[in-house]
């Protein structure tokens, strides 16, 4: 698509090239064990976290980067997208997502304990919210957290958590009280080995089968003072302010995806023949060709803004709802669009262009569904 991006400079394509040969190096050969396995290798999160790619906003003193500047965090993001949907949400869960609960919110012990781990990618993450009985209402989450002499009593159960099944730590969101959610819901780091503390399978997704998802069980698991993180009562805003970061990832996600499997298809369009010509020449298929380049450019300068207003910490929810159900949307049009373009090949397994559809599915549906986003949006507008 449109090259280059103004938002990008120098230094930015000099580390794009550096996540690109981890990508080649340490992901590409080994993405088809990953999907085997449900899982991806703890190696490579150490190799990751090696490279400094974890740990990009974390404070230097406890082994990050201290980057400063969410373009960083985009470029990986883009480059892990290419590989599939699902490399860019296990990895970007942990050093995107989690990431500013530990680093905002942690006390400094909190960020002693975790954060080297988390930098170095020997202590994996995840954030749990959704539960069996809904996602969307996140208000109405069920979980307790009952206050004791000597801290909590975790009881409930979370499901779809990505990075679940192996997660070290869990930032998992809990009511602590009754009434307004905005009052009564916190949030608890839950550690592996927790006595009270069980993992379902690793859910048999539609796509993206190198994520594990897990389902997340709290049986009377006693949580220590130390475990709740950010204030007491106020889970619900801290994960507000922090839904748009999310949301914007995703939307950096869902492009990047989308359009490096568009250039493939282009590709595919020159070299496969009918009716003794390159089908990409029939003037419908040049035409939609076309009109799927000029929609991802669109897009993209939209998303574009998006992330420049957030390096600028200038992002509202409202613009990051409207970039991710946006992307989301694209991203599936594109892909089904590239998915006929392949004929009966785009339905292979064996097919990139056939996974990335099956992988693409779920971001109209996660962190936020299309229709949240544009209730959202339509709050936004007084209606
Ligand atoms: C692969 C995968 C990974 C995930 N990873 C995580 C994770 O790491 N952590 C985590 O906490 N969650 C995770 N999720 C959960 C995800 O965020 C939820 O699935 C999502 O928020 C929707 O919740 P739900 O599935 O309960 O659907 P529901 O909330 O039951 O919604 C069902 C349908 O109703 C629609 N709907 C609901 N309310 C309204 C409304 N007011 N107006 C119009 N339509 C409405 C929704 O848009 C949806 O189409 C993941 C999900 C998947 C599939």
């Amino acid at each position: 698509m449109s090259n280059p991006r103004p938002i990008y400079l120098e230094e930015h394509e000099a580390f794009r090239a550096s996540v690109r040969h981890f990508v080649e190096k340490s992901i590409l050969p080994h993405y088809e064990h990953f999907t085997e396995e449900r899982m991806i290798d703890r190696s490579v999160w150490l190799e990751a976290g090696s490279l400094g790619l974890l740990g990009l906003h974390v404070p230097e003193e406890y082994g990050g980067q201290d980057a400063g500047d969410y373009r960083f965090t985009a470029i990986v993001h883009e480059e892990l997208a290419k590989v599939s949907v699902g490399m860019s949400s296990s990895f970007g869960i942990h050093f995107d997502t989690v990431a500013p609960y530990l680093i905002e919110l942690g006390t400094p012990e909190q960020k002693a304990r975790w954060l080297p781990g988390f930098a170095d990618g020997s202590k994996i993450t995840a954030i749990a919210m959704t539960e069996p009985g809904g996602g969307s209402d996140l208000g109405a989450l069920r979980t307790t957290a009952t206050e004791t002499s000597e801290g909590w009593v975790l009881n409930g159960s979370k499901t779809f958590i990505t990075n679940g099944y192996r997660a070290d730590l869990t930032v998992v969101a809990a009511r602590t009280g009754t009434g307004k959610a905005s009052r009564s819901i916190s949030l608890f780091a839950v550690e592996d080995g927790m006595a009270g503390f069980t993992r379902g399978r690793k859910l048999d997704k539609v796509g993206q089968p190198e994520c594990d998802t897990a389902e997340l069980f709290f049986t009377d698991l006693e949580l220590p003072r130390t475990s709740l993180i950010g204030e007491l009562g106020r889970g619900f805003i801290h994960m507000m302010e922090r839904l748009p970061q999310e949301r914007l990832f995703g939307a950096i996600t869902n492009l990047a995806h989308a359009a490096d499997i568009l250039l493939e298809t282009i590709e595919y369009a020159k070299e496969r023949k009918a009716f003794g010509q390159a089908i990409g020449s029939f003037q419908h298929n040049r035409f939609l060709l076309a009109e799927l380049v000029t929609t991802v450019d669109v897009a993209q300068a939209f998303l574009d803004q998006c992330i420049l207003a957030h390096v600028n910490g200038a992002l509202t929810p409202v613009q990051a709802a409207k970039a991710k159900w946006w992307t989301a949307q694209v991203q599936n049009d594109v892909l089904d669009a590239c998915v006929q373009m392949y004929g009966g090949y785009g339905y292979m397994r064996e097919y990139r262009v056939a996974r990335a559809w099956m992988d693409a599915r779920v971001t109209k549906i996660w962190a936020g569904s299309n229709e949240i986003m544009k209730e959202l949006i339509g709050r936004d507008l007084g209606l």
